[in-house]
């Protein structure tokens, strides 16, 4: 099965919002692949918590296999870009928080990982420069870049290979910018990317 690596706390912004301090390393936590809902599948409201937010991110794709040592030559190993949805229960994830517990409740519950269709990065999209958003029933949430990123693709790319040794089908959910919010039975999440597409789904109770 696929792995999605997601990272945390990579726009300032956001790590502001929720009053976390900027990492000198990357977050990094996983989802397992059963979390990804391709785009129109209706995503039912968890259960086991009450304040599902939206975190729009830019998803990577993994191409080739190995650990990727420096800088240069770093964003070969990404075949593929998408945007998708770090579907957390921010009530959840405040309590796991506290108790210095893992995220796993909060962020990796089945469709939690809401997906867009993957365009091939043959060279016409500047990685660096994406812009994406987030709107919830036509209004605008979310608006960012991948400008503004803390850890670079590059950097990310190097600091997980130190743990993991890539494989072909890795995901990487990049980090979410400022404006994550709730969504509630009955809403319709848009997600877009400049160059990429835009992806919707409908949330259901
Ligand atoms: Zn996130």
């Amino acid at each position: 099965m696929v792995r999605v690596f997601c990272i945390g706390r990579n726009y300032a912004e956001h790590v502001r919002e929720l009053s976390n301090v900027v990492p000198q390393t990357p977050v990094v936590f996983m989802k397992p692949g059963s979390c990804l809902v391709p785009c129109g599948e209706a995503i039912r409201l968890p259960k086991h918590g009450h304040d599902l937010q939206h975190e729009v991110e830019v998803v990577i794709r993994i191409g080739k296999p190995g650990r990727v040592e420096s800088k240069e030559g770093a964003l070969s190993w990404i075949d593929a870009v998408t945007v998708g949805l770090d579907l957390t229960l921010r009530d959840v994830q405040d309590e796991l928080k506290k108790r210095g517990l893992p995220w796993e409740k909060s962020k990796a519950f089945d469709q939690s990982a809401p997906i867009g269709e993957f365009v091939s990065c043959d060279g016409t999209i500047d990685l660096n420069d994406i812009a994406f958003t987030c709107r919830v029933n036509g209004v605008e949430r979310q608006r960012g870049s991948t400008r503004d990123m803390i850890f670079s693709f590059e950097t990310l790319l190097i600091e997980l290979s130190r743990i993991w040794s890539l494989q072909p089908g890795d995901l990487v959910f990049t980090g979410t910018p400022s404006g994550v919010g709730p969504l509630a039975a009955g809403d319709t999440v848009e997600i877009q990317g400049e160059r990429i597409g835009a992806f919707s789904w409908k949330i259901v109770a």
